[in-house]
């Protein structure tokens, strides 16, 4: 079922490969049409990943990345839309030479090369590959069955691993093993047999329950891996290897570890950090896309989570974060001095008109009050608003976006950008500025000194942008723009010099999509200081 664990588990799996030596590749497949995850809304579906290359993906390819500290591509990424839209491509291409183009094997084919590409593309010793979705549902009945024409056709090579939930019901008080039984059914009537058996519950397995699976699963108990649920989901490979996953996985596979105790070393260091932290750090997410305060969604905002704790538990203190509803500032239900309480302020990413006016509010406050903030692309662009209102003198200043009339368009479409969404078949499916791209940083500023360095590369997804019209007007006002793009042209960092606030800075990328367990990001621990300090 969906929220299991399937993609912890993928990363994992792929992260206790990765300490015996191998290369290691993971790929997603999302069973929905959508081409990309960048049209689904956050609140039904996460967070939008967005890749080196621009390619809008499901949020489990962080984990994938943040797991294996390595850079992932849209090669990686499949969607039944993705797949169907190559297929019709080709067959309109004359690819298949005249032949029928048949749901099956055609759509399957498809699946397979795109696996094999990946594979080749990361020249990977292993791929793990991850099928969203359910057993026994309709979805991802074509991914199935790629799969088990690649067992077909590579006995040795793959290796089927299925996580399942063991329920507890508080009334009986003991796990239960028959959904697992029946999901194990459901599989092999595509096919697929089960090699390995990931049992996620509320505790861990005992023997009796492990021989239970074996018995009515077709495997060998020890082929039965326990997965309680944990502190912090960067447990789990520890875990896994408790019941010793990858001596199993090597057997299956045929292959010979190059490192025979494993190097997970600092991986466990790193999750001792997790535990050991002292003090705490209060920081603030003031967000759209929470009910009333009450933490309903926080998976929209789930790299800028894992960000702010990756520096904290490098700063060695205990992140504790808030989620703020933007509206409530709006309609007065928060009162703005309930800001004092947190150590620090972050306003995320964001799209349209709702809670704007209450992350204005939020930022002219913490700018006031001297309260540590970081704004992300949205939040950059809100933090400019702010600041051309109340201390530019430029009132009604806004974006575009919300009031395409505004006196003062500080935020709007560059002319290159609109040409390219005139110019569009689909005007919102991958048009906005994605992916990677450079900034050089100004000399002495709080942007060069969190870094270190003065060229930088980060990810975007935006449409809109600082107008370079006003950006005179807003420097002789006292805002710094400390990042800019190599032709000069756009607005990437915007702070506040030191003298004037402890910590006002605001990015137009997103610097949360490159923060990783190992290697928290340098501006969100420059952020996570100041908000300590
Ligand atoms: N809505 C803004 C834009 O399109 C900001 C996007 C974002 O925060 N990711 O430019």
């Amino acid at each position: 079922m969906s929220g299991v664990g399937k993609g912890v588990a993928a990363s994992s799996i792929a992260l206790i490969l990765k300490a015996r030596g191998f290369n290691v590749t993971a790929l997603k497949i999302d069973p929905y049409i959508n081409v990309d995850a960048g049209t689904m809304n956050p609140t039904e579906h996460g967070e939008v990943f967005v890749l080196n290359d621009g390619d809008e993906t499901d949020q489990d390819m962080g984990n994938y990345e943040r797991f294996l500290n390595i850079n992932l591509t849209r090669v990686n990424y499949m969607t039944t839309g993705r797949v169907y839209q190559e297929v019709i491509r080709k067959e309109r291409n004359l690819e298949y030479k005249g032949k029928n183009v048949e749901v099956v094997p055609d759509v399957p084919f498809e699946v397979i090369r795109r696996i094999e590409k990946a594979a080749q593309n990361a020249n990977a010793d292993v791929t793990v590959v991850e099928i969203g979705g359910t057993i026994g549902e309709y979805q991802n009945i074509l991914f199935l069955e790629a799969a088990r024409m690649m067992k077909v056709h590579h006995p040795d090579d793959v290796a089927f691993v299925m996580v399942s939930y063991l329920p507890m019901p508080s009334k009986i008080g003991e796990m239960k093993t028959k959904p697992t039984q029946s999901a194990s059914r459901a599989l092999n009537s595509v096919g697929v047999q089960a090699d390995i058996i990931i049992a996620r519950s509320e505790v861990s397995l005992d023997r009796k329950r492990k021989e239970k699976i074996a018995l009515f699963c077709n495997i060998r108990p020890e082929n039965v891996i326990s997965a309680p649920d944990v502190y912090s989901i960067y447990d789990v490979p520890i875990n896994f290897e408790r019941d010793h996953l990858s001596d199993m996985l090597c057997k299956r596979l045929m292959l010979k570890p190059k490192n025979r105790r494993g190097n997970l070393m600092p991986w466990r260091n790193f999750t001792k950090k997790v535990k050991n932290g002292h003090g705490e750090v209060n920081i603030a997410i003031v967000g759209k896309y929470f009910d009333s305060g009450k933490f309903t969604f926080s998976d929209a905002y789930i790299s800028v989570i894992h960000a702010i704790k990756f520096s904290a538990y490098k700063l060695g203190v205990k992140p504790r974060i808030h989620y703020l509803s933007a509206k409530d500032f709006e309609t007065g239900k928060k009162k703005l001095e309930e800001l004092d309480k947190y150590d620090g302020v972050l306003i995320p990413g964001g799209f349209g008109t709702t809670g704007v006016e209450g992350k204005i509010k939020v930022i002219e406050y913490i700018r006031k009050n001297k309260i540590p903030f970081l704004g992300i692309c949205y939040g950059m662009q809100l933090a400019i608003i702010e600041y051309a209102r109340n201390v530019a003198r430029l009132a009604l200043a806004h974006t575009t976006e919300v009031n395409p009339k505004t006196p003062f368009p500080v935020i709007y479409i560059m002319p290159e950008q609109e040409k390219i969404l005139a110019g569009a078949e689909n005007r919102y499916g991958g048009t906005m500025r994605l992916g990677a791209y450079k900034a050089t940083l100004l000399k002495g500023s709080i942007a060069e000194s969190a870094y270190k360095q003065s060229k930088i590369s980060e990810r975007h997804r935006h449409r809109y942008e600082v107008n370079p019209e006003y950006v005179e007007k807003l420097t002789s006002a006292g805002l710094v723009f400390s990042g800019i793009s190599p032709n000069r042209k756009l607005m990437e960092i915007v702070e506040l010099p030191r003298k004037k606030h402890p910590f006002f800075v605001a990015t137009q990328f997103h610097p949360e999509f490159q923060a990783r367990p190992l290697f928290p990001h340098p501006l969100f621990t420059a952020f996570i200081e100041a908000s300590i300090n």
